[in-house]
C-alpha cells in the first residue's frame, strides 16, 4: 500500500473540505490537494525524469507546499529526504551526498544555504527547484499520475538523525512503517476527526510532518503557522480561529509556550491535544503544563529508526487519580503503543526484570527497514530483529517505561538533538586545543545548553572567540557552546576516559 493513498481516498471521500490552511487562510481543499499532489507527481516524473526509489531532498521552511510535496513524491514512488532546514551547509552536503538526492527542493530563505551546501558535494550535484519558481509552477501544469504500486517494504522517507559517530546517518522508513505509525496514532495517542486540525508549529522534517499522515487519515485539516515556525502569540491566535486543534512540541515548546502566559480559556476552545515527547519532560514541568492546559497532553517516545512510536503516555494517565502515582507517570514515557513490542535488556541481550536499569529495545511494524547505505551501523541497530533504540530505561510492574539517560551524552537543546562527539571533532581541529569534552548543562528554556570543556596544549592560548569561528565554519549554529570551561587537564578515570559525569556536576 502506497502511504500517499491516504490522501487520494480522502479527496474522493471529502473533496469539498478544507485540507490545509496557511495560518488562518484556506490553501487547498482536499479535491485540490489531492489534485495538485498527482500533477507534481507527472511532473517530477516526466520534467525531471525520476524514476522510482529516487531520492527527493526537501531542504524547506515549513509551508503548504512541503506537504504537497512529500504526498507527490509518495504518489511517484520517490522517497522524500525531509532535511532538518536548521542544519549547516556541510551537513546539508552530507545528507545530499549520502542520500544521492536526484533533485532538491528549496524554500527561498534556504536558497543560500543549498546553494553553499552544493559547493561542498564534488560529485554529482542535483538540481535545485526553488518554490515558486517557473520549474517548481511548471511541475503542476503536468497531468495528473496515477499512483504508483509500491511494495509495503519500499522506503517512503529517509530521516535522517545523527550519530554518535559525527556522521549523520539515514534511517530507511518505509511505506509500512509510515502506515504503522499512523495506526498507532489513532489507536492510542489521538482520535483525529474531519473538522479537527492539526498545526504545525514544530519542523515538518520532524515529527510535525509525520503526523501530517495520521491526520490525512483521519481527513482533519493541516494549519501551516504563516510564520513557519513555533511563535507563541501566532500558536495562541491559531488556537482561537480554529477547532479541535492538536499538534506536536518538544518538551522545551511546552515549557516556552507556557511561560509566554498566552493560554486561556479562549485558546481552550480550540486546543484538543499537545502531543509532547522527543526529550525528556521535567516532572514539575508537566505539573505546571497540566494545570495551564489540563487534560489535553499526551506524551510520546520515539526516535526516527522508529517514527514517534515506541511508547504513548495518554491522557488518562495525566489525572491525578489520588493513588500517590502522578508523579512517577508523569516522569515516564508511558507503556509500549500496541504496535511494537517493547523490552528492558543487559548487555547479554537478556531481558532484565521490572525495575531494572538496561537498554530499551523495539520491535515491531514502525521500525525502520535499516540505515540507508550503512550496513555496519545497521547491523549494530538491527539485532535479532530488535531494534536497539540506545536509550536507557527501566520498566515498572504497570509496564510503564521510564527513562533513565540516554546513552548517557546526547546533548536535547530546544528539542533538538546535538551529539557531543560532532562539537568536539571541530573544537579539537584547533591547534591549541589538546582534549575536549563536550556535554549539556540544564538551561530553563531549552532544556539544555552545550558547554564545551577544555584543556589546552602547554604554553597555547586561544580567544573563545576564535572557538565560536570554527563551529560557525563546520556545524550548524543551535549546536555551537555557549560556555567555554578551561582545565589543565581533563578529569578522567582510571582507564583513562574523560568523566562527563563529573563535568557536569561541576557545571550545574
Ligand atoms: P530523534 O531520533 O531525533 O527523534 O531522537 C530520539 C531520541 O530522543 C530518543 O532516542 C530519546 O533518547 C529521546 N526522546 C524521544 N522522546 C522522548 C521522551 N518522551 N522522553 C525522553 N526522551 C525522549
Amino acid at each position: 500500500m502506497n502511504i500517499a493513498s491516504l490522501l487520494g481516498r480522502a479527496a474522493k471521500l471529502t473533496p469539498g473540505r478544507i485540507a490545509v490552511f496557511d495560518g488562518t487562510a484556506p490553501v487547498w481543499s482536499y479535491a485540490a490537494w489531492g489534485s495538485l499532489a498527482a500533477r507534481l507527481a507527472g511532473g517530477l516524473v516526466e520534467n525531471h525524469g525520476l524514476r522510482p526509489g529516487d531520492r527527493v531532498a526537501l531542504v524547506m521552511r515549513n509551508c503548504p507546499d512541503y506537504l504537497a510535496l512529500l504526498f507527490a513524491c509518495w504518489r511517484a514512488g520517490l522517497v522524500c529526504v525531509p532535511v532538518n532546514a536548521k542544519l549547516h551547509a556541510r551537513e546539508i552536503a552530507h545528507i545530499l551526498d549520502d542520500s544521492a538526492a536526484a533533485l532538491v527542493f528549496v524554500t527561498a530563505d534556504l536558497a543560500g544555504t543549498v546553494s553553499e551546501a552544493l559547493d561542498f558535494i564534488q560529485q554529482r550535484q542535483p538540481p535545485v527547484v526553488a518554490i515558486g519558481s517557473r520549474d517548481h509552477r511548471a511541475l503542476a501544469q503536468s497531468d495528473e499520475a496515477a499512483e504508483r504500486d509500491v511494495a509495503a517494504g519500499d522506503p517512503a522517507w529517509l530521516f535522517y538523525t545523527s550519530g554518535t559517530t559525527g556522521r549523520s546517518k539515514g534511517a530507511v522508513l518505509t511505506h509500512r512503517n509510515l502506515r504503522a505509525m499512523t495506526l498507532g496514532y489513532l489507536a492510542e495517542v489521538d482520535t483525529v476527526s474531519p473538522g479537527d486540525c492539526i498545526l504545525h508549529p514544530a519542523p515538518l522534517s520532524h515529527g510535525s510532518g509525520l503526523y501530517a499522515l495520521p491526520h490525512v487519515a483521519g481527513m482533519a485539516a493541516q494549519v501551516v503557522p504563516e510564520s513557519g515556525r513555533f511563535d507563541p502569540a501566532e500558536l495562541a491566535s491559531l488556537l482561537r480561529s480554529h477547532r479541535g486543534c492538536a499538534f506536536f512540541a518538544a518538551p522545551t515548546i511546552v515549557t516556552r509556550l507556557m511561560s509566554a502566559g498566552v493560554i486561556g480559556d479562549a485558546e481552550h476552545a480550540g486546543l484538543k491535544t499537545i502531543i509532547y515527547g522527543g526529550g525528556p519532560m521535567y516532572v514539575e514541568d508537566s505539573r505546571h503544563a497540566l494545570e495551564v492546559f489540563g487534560q489535553r497532553l499526551v506524551q510520546i517516545y520515539g526516535q526516527g529508526e522508529s517514527p514517534m512510536t515506541i511508547t504513548v503516555l495518554p491522557r488518562s494517565l495525566h489525572e491525578d487519580v489520588g493513588d500517590g502515582m502522578l508523579d512517577h507517570r508523569l516522569g515516564s514515557v508511558g507503556y509500549a503503543q500496541a504496535i511494537v513490542s517493547l523490552r528492558v535488556a543487559g548487555g547479554d541481550g537478556a531481558t532484565l526484570p521490572a525495575g531494572e536499569i538496561g537498554e530499551v529495545l523495539v520491535r515491531g511494524d514502525s521500525v525502520m527497514s535499516g540505515y540507508w547505505n550503512n550496513p555496519e551501523a545497521t547491523a549494530a541497530a538491527l539485532r535479532d530483529g530488535w531494534l536497539h533504540t540506545g536509550d536507557l530505561g527501566s520498566l515498572d510492574e504497570h509496564g510503564l517505561l521510564t527513562l533513565k539517560d540516554r546513552s548517557k551524552d546526547v546533548i536535547i537543546s530546544g528539542g533538538v538533538n546535538i551529539y557531543p562527539r560532532e562539537v568536539e571533532e571541530v573544537l579539537l581541529l584547533h591547534p591549541a586545543v589538546a582534549e575536549v569534552a563536550v556535554f549539556g548543562r540544564r538551561h530553563p528554556d531549552w532544556g539544555e545548553e552545550v558547554v564545551a570543556a577544555l584543556s589546552l596544549h602547554e604554553g597555547a592560548s586561544v580567544a573563545t572567540a576564535e572557538l565560536d569561528a570554527l563551529c560557525g565554519a563546520h556545524i550548524a549554529r543551535f549546536k555551537k557552546p555557549k560556555h567555554y570551561r578551561f582545565f589543565d587537564a581533563l578529569p578522567k578515570n582510571s582507564y583513562g576516559k574523560i568523566l562527563k559525569t563529573e563535568l557536569r556536576r561541576q557545571a550545574d
